[in-house]
């Protein structure tokens, strides 16, 4: 599977990335995880990106490019990769495009999940992760109150951009810079549009269900 996970921040796609890795053993290559480690780790990459996200701005997209750029440069890698987060502008796109041109990657399929805006408000407004294993929690579903990973003992804790003002300059980034790329993959033919509203599960299954038409067509 060679596939980009697409759609605004809330969406789903770290949850469906994740649920797709168990499925296909595939790597999973999220922009805002390896950002978020070079961050925590305070290496130059990270102090670089730090004040772009803290804003819920989009880093310079020469930045995010190398950052690809070194990962699908393992071999492995590039047999079967889920990209999430990326591309998120029109000259990563491009850059992308080349990128697999040069490495001999053919793209299967660009999921693009759609989501009510107020859906996900609700569901960044709602997220907590574990420090330790990443997983993703709603407080719907665990309280306010659960501070300790259930599953690792990592933190739970809310990301920063998760928060409202810069959840507001996300999702206006990515109506401006982000949005436009539906119609650069559309004409790819390689789109697939899916319904992000429903349970996890269901979601995970439409998406199972839509690669494989892809793949038999
Ligand atoms: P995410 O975890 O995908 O929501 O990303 C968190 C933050 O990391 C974003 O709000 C951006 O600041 C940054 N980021 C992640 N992926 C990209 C990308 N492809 N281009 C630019 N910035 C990105």
């Amino acid at each position: 599977m060679k596939i980009i996970l697409f759609g605004p921040p809330g969406v789903g796609k770290g949850t469906q990335a994740k649920l797709l890795v168990e499925e296909f053993h595939s790597a999973h290559i999220s922009t805002g995880d390896l950002l978020r480690e070079a961050v925590k780790n305070k290496t130059i990459l990270g102090l670089k990106a730090k004040s772009f996200m803290d804003a819920g701005n989009l880093v310079p997209d020469e930045v995010v490019v190398g950052l690809i750029e070194e990962v699908l440069r393992s071999d492995e890698v590039r047999e079967n990769f889920i990209l999430d987060g990326f591309p998120r502008t029109l000259p990563q796109a491009s850059a992308l495009d080349v990128l697999f041109e040069k490495l001999g990657v053919r793209l299967d399929s660009v999921i693009s999940f759609e989501v009510d805006n107020e859906e996900i408000i609700d569901r960044l407004n709602q997220r907590r992760l574990c420090r330790g294993c990443g997983r993703i929690y709603t407080i719907a579903r665990i309280g306010t109150d659960l501070k300790v990973c259930p599953q690792c003992g990592g933190e739970v804790y809310q990301r920063d951009d998760d928060k409202p003002e810069p959840v507001r300059r996300r999702l206006e980034v990515y109506q401006q810079q982000t949005k436009p790329l539906i119609d650069y993959y559309r004409k790819t033919n390689r789109l697939i549009p899916i319904n992000g509203m429903d349970e996890i599960g269901y979601v995970h299954k439409l998406v199972l269900d839509a690669l494989y038409k892809d793949r038999i067509k």
